[in-house]
């Protein structure tokens, strides 16, 4: 049986082995015989009788006890983590109201003063901003590395606490070689962590290739709909039970509408994103195709990252950069003369949308530090979403032919 009634939820067993493609909809519902329900109810809680003694209350996977409150833990919640852990390979996972909350809650978990904590030089702006001023605060130790050095395990895993590194690379797509990391590093104390957020699980499953943590904003591709902000962390239970703890003192677990929500999105997120993967290769040959400068996407051949990306990736995203190398007030001129593609900052949706990192997720580091690293004024991000991928040539296209 798949759905299992809705007391004692913890044996997921049966569920974990099907399809990943069938566990996005079927695993982690709470069956309740007496209304026969398919998907499990919004628990809109925010507490539970106390204490609840009969001997078939459901147990919060957290706490080993019924639940009491919701920021401990909540039903919808838990169905919901139940779902993604098994998406993600790991043996639990939490949510979180946010990417920003699930990363600040496990970093400080397990970094305390005078620990060192190795981390990628570019990284989403305001993870990299959290990491370089205030963590730091707090006495912890950061050094930054490349994606070179990172790829080439050019440090001493034993001089650190923890790894923390994105999987792909935003905006200019450098892909990290994910199961080389977690072959070569299984063996050592120290806690790797990815923010594997523009992969999602449909592309990539980390914690399969040996990281210890895996880090989601699930508001971008896993809600997949551009109008939920939440976010997971996946990993051994050992490592959420202690996650669970700072979730509960720092208070970022998300609401139970908005986690019954994404489990809705968890349902279609593979029929999406691999239509995103189809669109997003065929645009990005498409542009290159179309003489403007440089296109980067982890799927082109042609990319310096691609052997890298085919050994880690099973598709390769629906986010691609090109450099129209041409002024800004005419890269501006691109985007407004795009109709069916919107300018907004984000990725993952099921709308195309097209962003100037320049001035929005790199507005954090210098001018001159942005062109260092290949942001300039005339390099675009574009998010594809799943429209008719005709329609998306068309408009890019049409804005091409105007500049
Ligand atoms: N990680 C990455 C790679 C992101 O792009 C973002 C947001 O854009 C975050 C984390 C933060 O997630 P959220 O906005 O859900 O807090």
């Amino acid at each position: 049986m798949i759905s299992k009634e809705i007391s004692g939820v913890n044996d997921m067993n049966d569920e974990r082995k099907l399809d990943k493609e069938t566990i996005a909809i079927h695993g982690g519902e709470y069956e309740d015989g007496k209304y026969g329900n398919i998907s499990t109810p919004i628990f809109e809680s925010s507490v539970f009788r106390f204490p609840n003694n009969k001997k078939d209350a459901v147990i919060d996977k957290n706490r080993n006890l019924p639940f009491i409150y919701t920021r401990l833990g909540n039903p919808t919640i838990q169905s919901l983590e139940e779902k993604y852990a098994m998406l993600e390979s790991a043996e639990d996972s939490l949510a979180f109201s946010s990417g920003m909350a699930a990363i600040s809650s496990t970093l400080l978990t397990f970094l305390r003063k005078g620990d060192r904590l190795l981390s990628l030089n570019k990284l989403y702006g305001q993870t990299l901003d959290y990491i370089k001023n205030s963590l730091t605060n707090y006495g912890i130790q950061v050094d930054f590395i490349t994606v070179e050095d990172l790829n080439n395990l050019n440090f001493n895993p034993k001089d650190y606490k923890m790894l923390f590194f994105e999987s792909i690379v935003n905006p200019t797509m450098e892909v990290i070689d994910v199961k080389k990391i977690g072959k070569e590093l299984n063996d050592y104390d120290i806690i790797t962590a990815v923010d594997s957020t523009m992969s999602s699980p449909v592309n990539q499953r980390p914690y399969e290739a040996g990281i210890k943590i895996v880090i989601q904003s699930a508001t971008k591709y896993i809600s997949g709909h551009d109008d939920i902000t939440f976010g997971f962390v996946s990993s051994s239970k050992k490592l959420t039970n202690e996650i669970s703890l700072k979730r509960k003192v720092l208070g970022g677990i998300p609401d139970p509408i908005q986690s019954f929500l994404i489990s809705r999105s968890l349902k279609t997120m593979f029929l999406r994103v691999r239509k995103q993967n189809d669109n997003a290769l065929i645009l990005s040959e498409f542009l290159k195709n179309q003489g403007i400068g440089k296109v980067n996407y982890p799927g082109a051949e042609s990319f310096k990252y691609y052997n890298i990306a085919r050994e880690n990736l099973y598709g390769y995203g629906g986010v691609l950069s090109f450099d129209l190398e041409i002024s800004y007030e005419s890269a501006e001129k691109f985007m407004d003369n795009l109709k069916v593609i919107k300018k907004a900052p984000t990725f993952g949706g099921v709308e195309s949308l097209i962003t100037m990192p320049w001035e929005t997720s790199h507005t954090y580091i210098s001018e001159n530090e942005r062109l260092s690293i290949g942001i300039t004024q005339s390099l675009l991000r574009l998010s594809v979403g799943v429209e008719n991928v005709n329609d998306l040539k068309n408009d890019l296209e049409n804005a091409i032919n105007k500049i």
